[in-house]
């Protein structure tokens, strides 16, 4: 993919740091958030900027879950209605 950028918000020309942030991912019948993903944050508006080869990752590990969740589920009648939420610390 790209290289390393020079770490300064396009939003607003503040200093981009390493940190952490949440990933939300809405689906068609949950909510899954993923906790303390790899980040660079913007110290001075707080945009997080997640690498594409972590998102890849965030998506894959998603995808896994949302599947083991609706097989889950369907042992589990009592639990499928509504929305579910999910949150997954990495
Ligand atoms: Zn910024």
């Amino acid at each position: 993919m790209q290289k390393e950028k020079k770490r300064i918000c396009p939003e607003c020309k503040g200093i981009i740091k390493s940190g952490r942030t949440e990933m939300v991912y809405e689906l068609e019948n949950m909510k899954i958030t993923i906790k303390n993903v790899t980040a660079n944050i913007c110290g001075k508006c707080g945009q997080s900027f997640v690498s594409g080869r972590v998102a890849e990752e965030v998506n894959r590990m998603v995808n896994r879950v949302s599947e083991d969740i609706n097989s889950f589920v369907k042992t589990q009648p009592e639990v499928s209605r509504g929305h579910r939420k999910v949150a997954i610390a990495v």
